[in-house]
């Protein structure tokens, strides 16, 4: 079964890179400890790990520490587009009058890239073939308001933009489960916490599920949807993700899985995955 087409080169500009960056999701998001973060904070106020270099203080024992909020954040690539691109590398910490600014716009460029993100995988996907020009003009669209003035990027109307890429990818997401069975296949109501070892979901639509402390050890996730699936310590050891559909990074580094677990392509294996 091969439902993505490949193309390393289109997933560079969507993976973080943190040595690009200044900190942006250490400083910008409001945390809470029980998400797993080192401390409540507000937005826009520097995590007391931050160091002034902008590496984090702790990194090398965050598994340790049980920081799963570090951990299975990921930026989609939107910290180092800020800093190196739209900032020209001046910084929060150069530029303290324009800081709030400066987060304001790295969120934005979040939403925005976590968009692109699912309309890069949509143009990938072999049975949406039919839909591509209309995904490529969204993508288009996009990099160009990631590239502009930061008052232009804060006054874009994302809503609406939005509303279009989601039309879309609801297009995209009708086609997917044909392609793999005559029809959609049918999944439980709740998932939580649940026993599904060794189970075929190949086909099925996880969209939105809360999969948190699933067991999926040695399941299969041909064409499998998980748009929005919170996967927090969700067991994927030795399954096969390798053409699960609208994955994320986040979404597999706030999981479990091992070596031996199948990825996609173009994501990366988290360090906590031995
Ligand atoms: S602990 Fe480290 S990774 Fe987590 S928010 Fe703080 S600086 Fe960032």
């Amino acid at each position: 079964m091969l439902i993505h087409e490949r193309n390393d080169k289109i997933w560079e500009p969507m993976k973080s890179n943190c040595s690009k960056c200044s900190g942006l999701c250490c400083t910008a998001l409001f945390f809470s400890k029980a998400d797993g973060f080192p401390k409540d904070k507000v937005s826009g106020q520097p995590c007391i790990n931050l160091l002034n270099d902008y590496r984090c203080k702790i990194h090398p024992q965050l598994e340790k520490q049980k920081m799963k909020g570090c951990i299975g954040y990921d930026c989609f690539g939107a910290g180092q587009q800020v800093t190196q691109i739209i900032y020209q590398g001046q910084t929060w910490r150069d530029m303290p009058n324009r800081a709030t600014e400066i987060f304001d716009v790295f969120i934005m460029v979040f939403k925005l890239y976590q968009i692109r993100y699912y309309l890069t995988e949509a143009m990938l996907l072999i049975p949406a073939q039919p839909l591509k020009n209309s995904v490529q003009s969204l993508i288009e669209e996009n990099i160009k308001i990631c590239q502009d003035q930061p008052g232009n990027i804060l006054s874009f109307d994302l809503e609406q933009y939005r509303h279009r890429a989601n039309h879309i990818l609801k297009q995209v997401c009708k086609l997917l489960p044909q392609s793999v069975h005559s029809e959609g296949k049918k999944v439980p109501a709740n998932f939580l916490g649940g026993n599904f070892k060794g189970q075929d979901m190949s086909g099925a639509d996880l969209s939105a599920k809360l999969l948190i402390a699933a067991n999926f050890e040695k399941s299969l996730f041909n064409g499998t949807l998980f748009l929005g699936a919170d996967t927090r310590d969700t067991n994927f050891k030795n399954a096969d993700l390798s053409e699960a559909v609208f994955l994320t990074q986040g979404q597999v580094n706030s999981a479990k899985g091992n070596r031996q677990t199948k990825l996609p392509y173009h994501l990366d294996y988290p360090v906590t995955w031995k």
